[in-house]
């Protein structure tokens, strides 16, 4: 594809992508994607083309074949998992980083690459009202950041005589705290960072599903006891399930106590911390050895932005150093090489599409966005408080509501039938999309708000909905 002939197919591309978006905004296609299992594969001829095609055939099959497999995140009616928003600006971000091609080794491979990853990572650092101590980095994952941080911990832990010995070297088992509700990706981290599942020990939570801080000094002193070595705890701010909050204050003051390796995984809440209104929910921060923020959740920047800040570059790299003679150049010790703050060598140059994100909205823009959703959420738990027979299940301290509808003489698998037909029957309407998930063995429903897009009157239709496919009625 010549230059030109790319700007021919790459303007018809961007056509398709505005168009795109707009009927998703206006709610015209289906929230949930109506494919059954193998629609796409069986749409798709097997074996690649022999032949060049013309550019058209494909923008024909992105619309025949692809888009009816697409589950519609930007839709303002969805409402599952969490916002994984990606705002134009960011697409446009991503685009361009594409088109520039730049390949991060090292600080030479792409100086830009590497300074604009400083300089963005450093103004979410403010904007997160982060002390100037941390520094961060883009990975592609909170799962990969979370690996990181579990890795580091062990080295800490160890004086760096696992990276020597490997798993063999460890005196004594090394543990990581965390609860029932953190998310899958620390049990793979500890289990990747070699810590094995039976040194994952689940601290008791509170009534809000939070970590406590007392059960957690106890888990310690039991462990130390039977001649474990604690090393870790992982402090979630807005789990997965209910959004809960565990305390990093008092939890940071017991791993100081101990010399834990406290990290905190913000994957998706953390965003809410660009509001100096909701910092008070990580008090205590400073505390952190590392942190995990995905800017690809609530924010909006498009799937993969994951910040990692950590308060000590200097142990992150000394733990994820190569330094091959290839790679080595006369800038080394004057600039900072990504490749030893993460897992991967090669890096895209993933700070554009925060960039472009930040400047085209400004903070005040994604303050303002973030604010509208807390409010919301907040009207959403006001008008389930109120309505007979549902309950909310959790406080709401972010921008999701934990509800149940429990109909008179309906318990245990009876009610957990009638909740996962509700919401089946509106999900497979196309109309909206939640996610239904278990909390102490028994079925509820997550409404997540935060997408771009969701406003008001989408939260409201969606609370109609829910009472008429629950309720047989909508007032
Ligand atoms: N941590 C929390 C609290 C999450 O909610 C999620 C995603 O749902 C993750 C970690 C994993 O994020 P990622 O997909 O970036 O690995």
């Amino acid at each position: 594809m010549t230059p030109e002939e790319f700007r021919r197919a790459g303007h018809a591309l961007v056509d398709w992508i505005a168009d795109y978006r707009a009927k998703v905004y206006r709610g015209e296609l289906p929230v949930l994607s109506v494919n059954k299992p193998g629609a796409v594969r069986a749409a798709l001829p097997a074996a690649p083309p022999g032949a060049p095609e013309p550019f058209d055939a494909v923008m024909r099959d992105l619309d025949a074949v692809i888009l009816p497999g697409c589950t519609n995140w930007q839709s303002p009616d969805f409402f599952g998992y969490f916002p994984s928003n990606s705002a134009l600006a960011a697409v446009l971000g991503d685009f361009a980083s594409t088109g520039l091609a730049q390949l991060g080794l090292n600080w030479q491979s792409s100086p830009a690459l590497t300074e604009l990853e400083e300089v963005t990572t450093d103004w979410l650092r403010q904007m997160l009202g982060l002390p100037e101590a941390f520094r961060g980095v883009i990975q592609g994952t909170a799962s990969e950041a979370t690996l990181v941080a579990l890795i580091c911990a062990r080295e800490r832990a160890t004086g760096h005589a696992a990276a020597r010995g490997g798993l063999q070297s460890a005196s004594k088992p090394l543990v990581v705290y965390v609860t029932a509700h953190s998310h899958s990706s620390v049990d793979k981290a500890a289990l990747l960072a070699g810590f094995g599942r039976e040194q994952l020990r689940l601290v008791a939570t509170d009534d809000a599903f939070a970590m406590d801080p007392d059960a957690f000094a106890a888990a310690v002193r039991d462990d130390i006891a039977r001649g474990a070595r604690p090393c870790a705890v992982v402090a979630t701010t807005g789990t997965t399930g209910t959004t809960a909050i565990d305390p990093v204050d008092a939890i940071g003051r017991v791993a100081a106590e101990h010399g834990l390796w406290l990290h905190v995984d913000g994957a998706m809440g953390g965003a809410a911390m660009i509001l100096p209104e909701c910092r008070h929910l990580w008090t205590g921060i400073e505390r952190a050895d590392s942190l995990v923020v995905n800017p690809h959740k609530w924010l909006g920047v498009s799937m993969d932005c994951s910040t990692y800040y950590v308060r000590d570059p200097q142990h992150l790299v000394r733990v994820m150093s190569t330094n091959p003679s290839y790679l080595q150049t006369r800038a080394d010790g004057a600039t900072i090489n990504y490749r030893d703050w993460g897992i991967p060598l090669g890096r895209r140059m993933r700070a554009l599409k925060l960039w472009f994100l930040i400047r085209e909205q400004g903070v005040a823009g994604l303050q303002a966005r973030l604010r509208r959703d807390l409010t919301l959420a907040r009207w959403l738990a006001a008008k389930v408080d109120a309505a007979p027979h549902w309950v909310r299940l959790a406080p709401v301290p972010l921008q999701t509501v934990c509800v149940r509808h429990e109909p008179p003489g309906l318990s245990g698998e009876a009610l957990d039938a009638h909740t996962l037909d509700w919401v089946g029957r509106i999900n497979a309407s196309g109309r909206a999309y939640l996610t239904p998930s278990q909390l102490e063995g028994r079925w509820m429903v997550r409404v997540s708000l935060g997408v771009e897009q969701s406003e008001r009157q989408h939260v409201e239709a969606l609370w109609r909905r829910m009472r008429e496919a629950a309720e047989g009625r909508s007032d």
